[in-house]
């Protein structure tokens, strides 16, 4: 394969690029300087090599411990549940939140394969179970899959003596948390249903 259709191959696995955009890049980055060329393929490389999930709540971050775990000005006993480590940026520009957050990794999904023992349920149980959680928000996507995955939530956390709630309808069906504008994120976090 040559150097041009290995890059475009590459590009092309990106989402929301396909084989044309990915050749109009591969020809750009042909146009830029050797140097150009270096930092960004260096910058890849530091991504994949500093960049690791939080130990507490599976954020990503470049530390054990990631910011909003470790700001004391956090309440520890609020953890609202997400899908995606990007959930948490759209839940952080929508403000008002001053909770902290546990990441699943993914919502389940049968059909493509993704069961319980892929996401970080039980970690989410521990954590829940040590006396320190009073209250969790389960803030999975609203699609049928997302509320799938609230309820599984909800049962895996019976045992314990957390309240659960979730974040009210209202958001766009079938829609991501991360393309919600603010003011429905933050109006569907306060009005926030009892599961
Ligand atoms: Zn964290």
């Amino acid at each position: 394969m040559s150097a041009i259709e290995d890059l475009a191959t590459e590009l092309s696995k990106l989402p929301g690029i396909g084989r044309k955009t990915a050749l109009r890049l591969t020809y750009h980055l042909l146009k830029q300087s050797r140097e150009q060329s270096r930092r960004l393929a260096e910058s890849l490389l530091t991504l994949s090599d500093r960049v690791k999930p939080c130990e507490r709540c599976f954020n990503l971050t470049e530390d054990d411990v990631c910011g909003i775990c470790r700001d004391p000005r956090r309440d520890q006993s609020v953890v609202c549940v997400v899908e995606e480590p990007s959930d948490i940026g759209a839940i952080e520009r929508a403000g008002g939140f001053r909770g902290v957050y546990h990441v699943l990794g993914g919502r389940l999904a049968p059909l493509h394969g993704v069961g319980p023992e892929d996401l970080t349920v039980v970690a989410l149980v521990e954590r829940a179970a040590n006396g320190s959680v009073r209250e969790v928000i389960v803030a999975t996507n609203p699609s049928l899959e997302g509320e799938a995955t609230a309820v599984y939530v909800q049962r895996e956390l019976a045992a314990t003596s957390v309240s659960v709630a979730r974040i009210a309808p209202g958001l766009p069906m079938g829609g991501d948390l991360e393309y919600a504008d603010r003011a429905a994120i933050a109006q569907a976090l306060a009005a926030r249903r009892s599961m």
